[in-house]
């Protein structure tokens, strides 16, 4: 049987880590996970709940929330990307807007909802041949695999690429509130207490400022193969 590993990509916010992530799935035929998604989708349901919202995060509530809120991915045959569900419902668009992007940082400091979430992906994961992206993989949830890659790109290609993608989806953020979300979520993430984003020791650095997918995507599987 083909060996298989686990490959752990973290970084800074939209640096294209699920892009390279899903393309590597594709390629080795591992499973692809999303684990800001997962934040993304606890967001969603805390800001509805009325929990949180750009003035509120009421920790105590989101933390009893934390045991209705049932999150899992179902694969799009058409995208072929995986689609997160929250309590049965397909939230993937939702998810994904300037709203949710805006709230899902100070959720993702709560030490609780960090605990179910990790565990979740561990269980996701614990078979290997599983790509997972995130802040945390390399350093937290799977502090072991095999071959954990840093994404970092230049904080104005970031903002063009998320600006073009929220575009293309009818969104209308401007370039400056896309700019000002990224660096927010990239300081939250990189001071909080739990788990805050770093590079592991034994990452690799990969800036794709200048690359496209394909680019990206041909240096990370070089990395694969030296340790298949
Ligand atoms: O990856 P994405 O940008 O969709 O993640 C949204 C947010 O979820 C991040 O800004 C971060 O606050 C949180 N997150 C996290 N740990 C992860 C993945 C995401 O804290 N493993």
């Amino acid at each position: 049987m083909r060996k298989t590993i686990t490959i752990a990509i973290d970084g800074f916010s939209s640096c294209g880590k699920s892009t390279l992530a899903k393309a590597l799935a594709k390629e080795l035929s591992y499973i692809f996970i999303d684990t800001g998604a997962m934040y993304r989708g606890v967001a969603l349901y805390c800001m509805r709940k009325g929990f949180l919202s750009h003035d509120v995060l009421n920790t105590p509530q989101i933390i009893a929330s934390l045991k209705n809120i049932e999150l899992h991915f179902e694969l799009n045959e058409d995208t072929g990307k995986p689609e997160l569900y929250l309590n049965g419902v397909n939230e993937e668009s939702n998810i994904r807007k300037l709203d949710v992007s805006q709230c899902v940082s100070p959720v993702a400091t709560i030490k609780e909802v960090r605990k179910k979430l990790v565990s979740a992906q561990r269980k996701m994961g614990d078979k290997g041949g599983v790509v997972m992206d995130g802040r945390d993989i390399g350093t937290v949830v799977f502090p072991k695999a095999e071959l954990k890659i840093f994404v970092t790109a230049d904080k104005l290609i970031r903002t063009e690429r998320r600006w073009k993608e929220l575009h293309a989806k009818g969104d209308q953020a401007t370039r400056d509130e896309i700019m000002v979300n990224l660096l927010e979520r990239d300081q939250i993430d990189s001071t909080r207490e739990e788990s805050p984003l770093r590079q592991a020791d034994d990452a690799i650095v990969l800036d794709n400022s200048d690359l496209d997918q394909l680019e990206q995507l041909e240096i990370a599987l070089g990395w694969v193969n030296e340790r298949l």
